[in-house]
C-alpha cells in the first residue's frame, strides 16, 4: 500500500529501489541534490511525511558533488550561501542538515530506513540516482522541479516545442499544488551523526584542493531568500513588459531566475503560482512566461529522459548533422582559438559583449545567447568543434549551466527542435542569425554599452 500526503500527486513519485520494507534503522534520509531549498520542496515534505508515518526522524544530506561536470569555484561560491540558508531553516524545523561529498554520502545512506531523492535530469544527475538505487534498499524519487512530471507529460522524445506544448498545457492546473511545510514529529537536529554540518562548512573551496578556479560572480548572491526577492521584483516591476521586451537584449524585462532554478533554489511551481496571484491565464505576459518556464524548460527535461545522446553532438537530429557535415569545409572568414573566444577577442562587438556578459554575470541574455552560439559555427573549423566550444564556454562560466536547458539551447542553435531553412554557406539548412537582426533591436545600444568594458579574466 502507498501513502501520500494530501498535497502531493502520486505522479510525482517514482520508486527507484524497493528490496526490503524496513531495515530497522533510526532515520530516513532525504538526499538533497537538485532542489537546494527548504520551502516549496516536494521531496523534502514527502520525506517529512514518510518519517512521521514511520515514527523515525529525518536527516537531510546535501550531495556536494565534486565530480559534477564543470564544477568550479564560481559555482561553489554561488551555492555556499544557499547551503547555509537551507541549514538554518531546517534546524528551525528540528531537522539535521549535513553536507557530504558523494562518496561519503553513499556510505551514510546505506543505514537509512529509506531514502528520498529529488529528481535531476542531466546525464550526470541520472547516473547519480542509479548509483543511489544500487546502494540503498529503498529509494523514492520525487519530481518537484518541473510543473508536469516528465513521464506524465509525454511517453516519447518530443521533437518540437509545438508537440509538447498542448500536452503540458492540458495538465498545467493539475500540478500547481501548494507545498505546505509539514510539522516534524521526531526531531533529528541533535542526532549525533558524524559529518560536515552546515555551521562548520564555511569555505567549501578549501575542501576542494583540485577544483578549477573560475572567478566567482560576487554580485549574484545564491540562496532561496535571494531567489524570492528576484521573483517578487520581476512580478511587480517587469512582468508587464515581459512579452514585448523579452527578446530585446538591452531590456531588463526577464526574471533573471535561471541560476536559482538551475540549483533548485526556487520551485517553478511556486514561481507560476506567484505569477497567478497577480495576473491570470490568458494575459499575454503570463502566456509568454509559461512558454519559456514550462514549455521550453520542460522540453529540455523530456529530451534528457528520452534521448540518450541529448548532451552530445550525436544527439542532434539527423538532417541537421547531415547538412552541417556537407558544409563543414565551407570557407570561414575568421577562425578563432578557444582562448580568443574565452577572452572575448573577436572582431564582432556584439559577440564580445555577450561573452563579457557571460564572464561577468554567469549568464547571457537569451536573444544574445542564440547569436553567441550560432556564430561559433562560423568561426571554428567544424560544427563538432563549435558544439564543443559552446558547451565548454556556456557550462564553465554559466551559473545557470550544466542544466538540461544548456543542451537544449545549444542544440537549438545547431538545428534541434527547429525546422530546416533555406540552404546557406556553413549553416546549410540550419537557421542563420546575423548582426542585422540585432541592429533592429530598440535597446541594442544599451546592451553594447553595458558590456563594452574589458572582462578582465
Ligand atoms: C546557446 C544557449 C545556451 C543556453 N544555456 C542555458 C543554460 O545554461 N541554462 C539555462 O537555464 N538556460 C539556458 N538557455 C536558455 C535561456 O537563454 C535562459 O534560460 C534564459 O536566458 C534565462 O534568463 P531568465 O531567467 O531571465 O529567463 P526568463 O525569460 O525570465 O525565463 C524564466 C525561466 O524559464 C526558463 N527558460 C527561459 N528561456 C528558456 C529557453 N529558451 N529554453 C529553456 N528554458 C528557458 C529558464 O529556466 C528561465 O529562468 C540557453 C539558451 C541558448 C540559446
Amino acid at each position: 500500500m502507498k501513502y501520500f500526503p494530501d498535497f502531493l500527486r502520486p505522479e510525482r513519485l517514482t520508486s527507484l529501489a524497493q528490496t526490503a520494507l524496513d531495515n530497522g534503522g533510526d532515520y530516513l534520509v532525504y538526499v538533497m541534490d537538485a532542489s537546494l531549498r527548504s520551502s516549496w520542496n516536494h521531496a523534502l515534505e514527502y520525506a517529512v511525511f514518510e518519517a512521521n508515518r514511520l515514527g523515525r526522524s529525518l536527516v537531510v544530506v546535501y550531495n556536494l558533488d565534486e565530480k559534477q561536470p564543470f564544477m568550479n569555484t564560481r559555482k561553489l561560491h554561488f551555492i555556499q550561501r544557499a547551503l547555509k540558508n537551507v541549514g538554518e531553516q531546517l534546524r528551525k524545523r528540528g531537522i539535521l542538515f549535513l553536507v557530504r561529498k558523494t562518496e561519503s554520502l553513499l556510505k551514510l545512506v546505506n543505514e537509512a530506513v529509506s531514502v528520498i531523492v529529488d529528481a535531476g535530469y542531466t546525464r550526470h544527475q541520472q547516473t547519480f540516482r542509479k548509483t543511489l538505487a544500487k546502494h540503498c534498499h529503498s529509494v523514492t524519487m520525487v519530481e518537484g522541479d518541473v510543473i508536469v512530471p516528465v513521464k506524465t507529460a509525454s511517453n516519447r522524445a518530443e521533437p518540437y516545442a509545438r508537440t509538447i506544448r498542448p500536452k503540458l498545457l492540458n495538465r498545467l492546473t493539475d500540478f500547481l499544488e501548494t507545498v505546505p511545510a509539514i510539522p516534524v514529529k521526531q526531531a533529528s537536529a541533535d542526532l549525533d551523526i558524524e559529518g560536515l554540518r552546515y555551521e562548520t562548512f564555511y569555505d567549501l573551496s578549501k575542501d576542494f584542493g583540485s577544483i578549477e578556479f573560475v572567478e566567482p560572480v560576487k554580485h549574484v548572491v545564491g540562496g532561496e531568500d535571494e531567489a524570492q526577492k528576484r521573483l517578487e521584483t520581476f512580478v511587480k516591476e517587469r512582468l508587464d513588459r515581459y512579452a514585448a521586451e523579452r527578446s530585446d537584449p538591452g531590456s531588463d524585462s526577464c526574471s533573471e531566475l535561471s541560476p536559482y532554478l538551475r540549483y533548485g533554489m526556487i520551485s517553478p511551481v511556486q514561481v507560476l503560482k506567484h505569477v497567478f496571484e497577480y495576473r491570470r491565464r490568458g494575459d499575454v505576459n503570463v502566456e509568454s512566461l509559461i512558454n519559456e518556464l514550462v514549455v521550453w524548460r520542460e522540453l529540455a527535461r523530456n529530451a534528457e529522459v528520452y534521448n540518450p545522446f541529448f548532451e552530445r553532438y550525436e544527439g542532434l537530429p539527423e538532417w541537421a548533422r547531415e547538412t552541417l557535415g556537407i558544409h563543414a569545409r565551407d570557407h570561414r572568414d575568421y577562425v578563432y582559438s578557444l582562448g580568443e573566444l574565452e577572452r572575448a577577442e573577436t572582431h564582432d562587438v556584439y559577440w564580445n559583449a555577450a561573452q563579457r556578459e557571460l564572464l561577468m554575470t554567469g549568464k547571457i541574455h537569451n536573444y544574445m545567447r542564440m547569436y553567441w552560439c550560432k556564430k561559433l559555427l562560423e568561426w571554428t573549423d567544424s560544427p563538432e568543434t563549435a558544439y564543443r566550444y559552446a558547451v565548454y564556454l556556456n557550462n564553465k562560466y554559466g551559473l545557470d549551466a550544466e542544466d538540461p536547458n544548456s543542451y537544449l539551447g545549444i542544440g537549438w542553435c545547431f538545428g534541434a527542435f527547429d525546422r530546416p531553412f533555406t540552404e546557406s554557406s556553413i549553416y546549410g539548412k540550419v537557421r542563420r542569425m546575423t548582426a542585422e537582426s540585432l541592429k533592429r533591436k530598440k535597446l541594442i545600444k544599451t546592451y553594447l554599452q553595458r558590456w563594452s568594458a574589458p572582462a578582465g579574466i
